[in-house]
């Protein structure tokens, strides 16, 4: 193994795709900040009883995917494999459901790891923007983050992707459809592993990958059939406000997500050109969840997007980004003398807002240029012991080619002026 590879399942951003990534996120969390999300951010671990109980003990993501280690001072702890139950936990502890001013909405950004399978699109570590709407039922609520959500993406310019929606019924009609789902799926020809799951949490077996179980599935029980009339209004309410916002969707009845805590709403957002790994996004209404963590009641909702698979999808349209140039003037000395003079010109660009870069490290004339080529700026000034004398520097205008001698005491403004 080579001293410079990264542990398997992940990699690097690096310039210049990185800045696809933070445009991504800065895309995610705009529309959020615009409708009452505040930022919050929580560790990067957590006791690992908080997940065993918010995600799931009968879930992948705990039986499988989690990191976990045990510390020096004897804590079980995980690397977050997701956000909600963090995010929770943390609004819980800071008491931020008391405010009086319900929901809470909060939004996230960072990294989250699962011990998974690498492969295009599924990592070991990955990163995340998502937000939470905590404390209130309310099926505007569902409609807005899935709204915000549709915002976020055609924003960053995505088109192929689909919004498949459903609903996963409540504490009243889940567990009667849970009961008439095992029966059906008690007869059917399955491996030990997926006999065990249909005896704790059935309605995952509905989410499983395979060709040869997902074609015994066809007849299985509907749990459009067993919604009690409260989770049919509210679905349709949900239904409703999207379609009069002119976002569409599609209704999937086989949507269940892998997370226990999931109640009514749930939702997941699909691209086209991703392959096998086509969810960019996900989310759902999680209703019981503060209990299942000791807390009081709270129904909430939710989403989570992945930036990396986001990058992807953008990658797999041709998404061409409108990254803001990260140079507009890039400063070339020929000697000492020029040195100091463009380093101050330099400065005081970058103290006026004006995004400038120097050739460091006493280059020659041609390397330099190569660099100021290279770094997109659309001004280059180039001063040698000439020109100083002169007290000029060379303004080259990299689009046009042309090429103007202004003073040194000017250029600052001269540039400024130029760039508008
Ligand atoms: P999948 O079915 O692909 O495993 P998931 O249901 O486990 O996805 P969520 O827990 O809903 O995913 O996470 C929300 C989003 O985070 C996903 O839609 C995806 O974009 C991203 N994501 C999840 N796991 C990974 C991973 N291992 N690598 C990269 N992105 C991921
Ligand atoms: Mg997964």
């Amino acid at each position: 193994m080579s001293t410079f590879q990264a542990p398997k399942g992940t990699y690097d951003l690096t310039p210049p795709r990185s800045a696809k990534f933070l445009a991504v996120r800065e895309a995610i969390s705009a529309p959020l900040r615009d409708s009452g999300y505040g930022y919050i951010e929580t560790p990067g671990f957590e006791n690992v009883e908080l997940f065993a109980r918010g995600v799931g003990e009968s879930t992948d993501i705990v039986t499988k995917e989690m990191y976990t280690l045990t510390t020096k001072g004897g804590d079980q702890l995980a690397l977050r494999p997701e956000g909600t139950a963090s995010v929770l936990r943390a609004a819980l502890e800071a008491n931020l459901h008391k405010l009086g001013n319900l929901p809470v909405k909060l939004w996230y950004s960072g990294s989250y790891y699962r011990y998974e399978r690498p492969q295009a699109g599924r990592y070991r570590h990955f990163s995340q923007v998502g937000a939470e709407a905590i404390g209130t039922e309310d099926p505007a609520l569902d409609a807005e983050l899935i709204i915000l959500a549709d915002q976020a993406y055609r924003s960053l310019g995505l088109r192929q992707f689909r919004i498949l929606l459903n609903s996963l019924g409540d504490k009243e009609c889940r567990p009667v459809y849970r009961e008439a789902l095992q029966t059906f799926l008690r007869d059917l020809d399955l491996d030990e592993e997926t006999r065990r799951r249909i005896e704790i949490n059935p309605l995952r077996v509905l989410d499983d990958k395979r060709a040869d179980v997902q074609k015994q599935l066809t007849d299985a029980p509907k749990l459009r059939d067993y919604l009690c009339d409260a989770c049919k209004a509210y679905h349709e309410e949900v239904r409703a406000l999207l379609t009069a916002a002119g976002v569409a969707f599609e209704d999937d009845e086989k949507l269940v997500r892998g997370l226990d805590y999931y109640t009514r709403t749930t939702f997941e957002f699909v691209h086209d050109g991703l392959g096998s790994q086509s969810a960019v996004g996900g989310g759902g209404r999680y209703d019981g969840l503060s209990e299942m963590i000791g807390g009081p009641e709270l129904p909430s909702v939710g989403w989570a997007l992945g930036v990396d698979r986001t990058v992807l999808a953008l990658e797999a349209e041709g998404v061409e980004l409108d990254l803001p140039a990260t140079t507009s003037v890039y400063a070339v000395p020929l000697g000492d003398e020029a040195r100091r003079a463009l380093f101050a010109v330099v400065t005081e660009l970058r103290r006026a807002g004006i995004a400038a870069d120097f050739a460091f490290g006493g280059r020659g004339l041609k390397g330099a240029m190569k660099s100021a080529n290279r770094s997109g700026a659309r001004y280059t000034l180039v001063a040698g012991e000439r020109d100083l004398a002169e007290g000029v520097v060379q303004l080259k205008d990299m689009e046009s080619g042309e090429q103007t001698a202004v003073p040194l005491a000017e250029a600052a403004a001269e540039l400024a002026k130029r760039l508008g």
